[in-house]
């Protein structure tokens, strides 16, 4: 165990704004014990980091770090033949069969480094391939875990169910990786993995992956049980009209009508609905529901944009196929997309107009709490999760105390962090080590 200690930026991100002369004191456990002015003194040596500023470190709500290995890949499209979600889904099919445990290790730490220094401090891992033999051993659990441990990342580990290879639909051969064959199976996995896993810096939830894959029935039942548990719950919604066509012809209702009819509450989030309508959304919304967003891979895929004006404190934000790790990016652009569709200007704002606020909540606050976990506020308690701004950064040239965030969300790259620190450790990159 380390010692105490007290930092001090020139600007700290308070929540709804960047303060001057904030001190952050970081307890031996790795969390923030106090916040405020005046904590250094009467011997407390403090640490100062000049040219600097504080943000809360950024929550990635969705990832499937695997998918790292796709970069590049799909970008060529045979002439008069578009490609589409399901033809990209075939590529990551391949990617999956010839998936062995150095493979999966090797990508996983790829792109949980990559999320460290694009100020990602906290990872929700949607973890679907879990099988690192057709046989059906969940190697692939533990190796995401320790890749997580490696890169110094908080990681939770969605847990994912795969029942079926599309609505009533046998699984095909890649998916056979995914398999969950039967739900006491499932649970009995998830209990020996919760021995398995570092409390200090992981935990778990589930994932019933998409109503492609888990029946309604088994979907009840495994909510039923994660409310019993107090876990949260994550699955993938209506990315896609051929998704939603297909659960009508058999179901006779829409996936999240489903997912609305099993009471979902403040525990579930829904990722993607860029295809779904407005009033199942007003539904999900009003019952707690939380939305992840993932616009450079809604982008890239083609997927579409979510409904978002009314659902601003409901939003947060993942990197999915992880083909691009920069955060401002996905904040700015769940913005750009709204604005593009509409034509309006100012979509994403808080209670104050604000846009950049608005977004930085959706990359932090509202990320952990869909995480259910301790993070996203610079605030007593809270994990000491943070990243630094380097206030030198000639992208941000020209900011004031007053325009500093929309100056980071709007301009910046991950060229202005300066460091990223999980549970007050600071990285050991040359980035992400602090003076
Ligand atoms: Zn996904």
């Amino acid at each position: 165990m380390r010692a105490a200690e007290i930092i001090e930026a020139d600007l700290t991100w308070t929540g709804e704004e960047f303060e001057a002369g904030v001190q952050v004191e970081i307890g031996r456990d790795g969390r923030i014990a106090r916040v405020g002015s005046g904590l250094a003194g009467r011997g407390r040596a403090g640490r100062r980091l000049r040219g600097k500023a504080l943000l809360p470190g950024f929550v990635n709500v969705h990832s499937h770090a695997f998918q790292r290995g796709l970069r590049g890949e799909g970008e060529t499209f045979a002439r008069a033949r578009a490609g589409s979600f399901w033809t990209w889904r075939q590529s990551m099919y391949v990617l999956v069969e010839r998936m062995d445990e150095t493979t999966m290790h090797a990508l996983s730490l790829q792109a949980f480094s990559e999320m460290r220094a694009a100020g990602i401090t906290a990872v929700g891992e949607f973890h679907y391939l879990r099988h690192d033999d057709p046989a059906g051993g969940y190697g692939f659990d533990e190796v995401v875990l320790h890749a997580a441990a490696e890169a110094g990342i908080r990681i939770a580990l969605l847990c994912a169910y795969y029942k079926t290879g599309g609505v009533c639909e046998p699984l095909a051969a890649a998916q056979t990786r995914f398999a969950t064959p039967a739900i006491d199976e499932f649970w009995a996995r998830f209990d020996r993995l919760a021995g398995a896993i570092d409390p200090a810096t992981q935990s778990l939830g589930i994932a019933p992956h998409s109503i492609r894959a888990v029946p309604p029935e088994d979907l009840a039942m495994l909510a039923e049980e994660a409310r019993r548990r107090g876990l949260v719950v994550h699955m993938h919604v209506e990315e896609q009209p051929a998704e939603i066509e297909a659960c009508l012809k058999a179901y006779g209702r829409t996936p999240m009508a489903i997912v609305n009819d099993i009471g979902p509450g403040p525990r579930f989030t829904a990722v993607h609905c860029t295809h779904t309508s407005d009033e199942d959304m007003r539904r999900f919304v009003a019952g707690g529901g939380r939305v992840c967003a993932c616009p450079l891979t809604e982008g890239n895929l083609g997927d579409g944009i979510p409904l978002a004006r009314r659902n601003v404190a409901a939003l947060c934000l993942g990197t999915d196929s992880n083909s691009r790790l920069c955060y401002f990016e996905e904040m700015r652009w769940l913005e750009y997309a709204q604005r593009l569709a509409t034509g309006t200007r100012g979509v994403i704002v808080d209670e104050r107009g604000r846009c950049a606020a608005a977004l930085l909540r959706a990359a932090t606050v509202n990320g952990a709490v869909s995480l259910g976990i301790d993070a996203g506020r610079i605030a007593p308690g809270m994990h000491a999760d943070m990243v630094a701004i380097d206030l030198d950064a000639p992208e941000l040239r020209g900011w004031t105390r007053e325009t500093l965030a929309e100056t980071i969300v709007f301009g910046a790259g991950n060229a202005c962090i300066a460091g990223t620190c999980v549970g007050g450790r600071w990285g050991k990159t040359a980035k992400g080590g602090l003076p």
